[in-house]
């Protein structure tokens, strides 16, 4: 096992239910809440979350697909959320591989620079976005050791899968890595 993996825990569970300083959410561009891990996060983490997803809106206008933007938590243990807006998978030929590789970099990116030490994920796009799996986690492993190899505050990558496959594929690559 190599230094990076040593900081990623692949997780089966809920994500709303992880002590990390940051969570992920897998939002939609407009922001303001959907169903999925989106819902989820929204009901768990109270009407704060929406307030701050709310103030982005009115400021930028939402948020675009790979990009990311952060709020409080509002009553999760964490201390922040970071929505970002995955692609909706149309066959590949849409950039969305490219777009998927923004959403885990950037996310990744704005955790640091709010001096984060950890950090949670949902598989971003397997739901309702319809991204293949296994490529989505190819995806994120890539994407999340490449960064860790940087300097980072960051110290603990938490990838919180839903459902079985995703555990099952995020962990065999994992332990390849
Ligand atoms: P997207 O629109 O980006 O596909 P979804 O919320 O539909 O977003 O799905 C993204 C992933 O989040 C899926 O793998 C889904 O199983 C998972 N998911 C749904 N609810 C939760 C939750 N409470 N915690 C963690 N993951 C979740």
């Amino acid at each position: 096992m190599s230094h990076n993996t040593d900081k990623i825990t692949v997780v089966k569970g809920d994500i709303t239910k992880i002590t990390v300083d940051v969570i992920v959410n897998a939002a939609n561009t407009s922001l303001l809440g959907g169903g999925g891990v989106d819902g989820a996060i929204h009901r768990a983490g109270g009407p704060e979350i929406l307030e701050g997803c709310r103030n982005i809106l009115a400021k930028q206008g939402g948020c675009k697909v790979g990009e990311a933007v952060i709020t409080t938590a509002g009553k999760l243990a964490a201390k922040y959320v970071i929505h970002t807006v995955g692609p909706v998978w149309n066959g590949g030929k849409n950039h969305e591989i490219e777009k998927l590789e923004s959403c885990y970099y950037n996310a990744l990116r704005l955790a640091a620079e709010n001096g984060c030490r950890s950090i949670a994920f949902p598989n971003i796009s397997t739901g309702i976005y319809r991204f293949p799996k296994e490529l989505a986690a190819q995806i994120s492993i890539r994407v999340i050791t490449q960064f860790l190899m940087a300097d980072t505050t960051l110290t603990q990558v938490k990838i919180v899968c839903f459902d079985d496959d995703n555990f099952r594929l995020v962990n065999q690559l994992v332990m390849q890595a």
